[in-house]
């Protein structure tokens, strides 16, 4: 499980987190919903330590990583923009996290292409990410993640760049995915569809705290405050 006590953000006088405290279990598909600039992002650099933590300690089953360097947190990130490497063919793009692993190259290409045949990329292998649809990117970009094998997987707006149908297709893949690949996803939106179908549990968040965490179904019949109703689209 990842627990996050008490996280608190600042970017100078500005206060993004504050007091911020969540308990995540093993293998549960959590999903942070919330407004723009509501610190969403922030979370998840900070638990994947692209950005410092000013106050408070995040844990993986009780173990500190929130003074560890990115590389030795176990975790994956799949970023909105992708993050391809332009000049690298796809296969050396899923393999690029797993170089400074020391793993066996054998390991490697069997992982890879054990990724490449789930996500149904194994025919784009050889190709450079200029050569692919956004659909096809983002599918790197998520095998590039399930590759490294992590303790847990970070999304940040994953479907955020598709067209509305294939972002419906996706979700229902990620959903697929989400059976079997066993671990931990944390996933960030503000879409709330997205929110409903895929969590386990649902932790909106607004002006700089949690708003309420529950399953789809609990924040959607019985929101804990006006702002959570108006965000979810709840029944008033
Ligand atoms: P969005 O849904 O638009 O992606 P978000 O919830 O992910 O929003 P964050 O990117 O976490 O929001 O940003 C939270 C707040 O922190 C915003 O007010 C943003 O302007 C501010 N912020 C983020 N990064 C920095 C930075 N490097 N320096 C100063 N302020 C920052
Ligand atoms: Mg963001």
């Amino acid at each position: 499980h990842i627990e996050i006590r008490n996280v608190s953000k600042r970017y100078g006088s500005l206060t993004v987190l504050d007091g911020l405290s969540l308990t995540i279990k093993a293998n549960e598909f959590i999903v942070f919903l919330g407004p723009s600039g509501c610190g969403k992002s922030t979370l998840l650099r900070m638990i994947a330590g692209l950005d410092s933590v000013d106050d408070g300690t995040i844990s993986i089953n009780g173990e500190r990583i929130d003074n560890l360097p990115p590389g030795q947190r176990d975790i994956a990130m799949v970023f909105q923009s992708y993050a391809l490497y332009p000049h690298m063919t796809v296969a050396d793009n899923m393999a690029f996290g797993l170089r400074n692993i020391s793993l066996p190259a054998e390991v490697i290409s069997a992982r890879v292409a054990e990724a490449a045949r789930m996500l149904e990329i194994g025919h784009l292998l050889e190709r450079k990410p200029g050569q692919l649809s956004g659909g096809q990117r983002q599918r790197v970009a998520i095998g590039r993640a399930i590759v490294k094998e992590p303790k847990a997987f970070l999304f940040d707006e994953p479907l955020s760049n598709l067209d509305a149908a294939l972002r419906v297709r996706t979700r229902v893949e990620l959903a697929q995915l989400r059976n079997r690949v066993r671990s931990t996803m944390i996933f960030v939106t503000h879409d709330q569809i997205e929110a409903m179908t895929l969590a386990d549990r649902i932790v909106v968040m607004n002006n700089r705290k949690i708003e309420q965490i529950g399953t789809p179904m609990e924040i959607y019949s019985r929101p804990a405050s006006r702002f959570v109703a108006t965000f979810v689209g709840s029944p008033t």
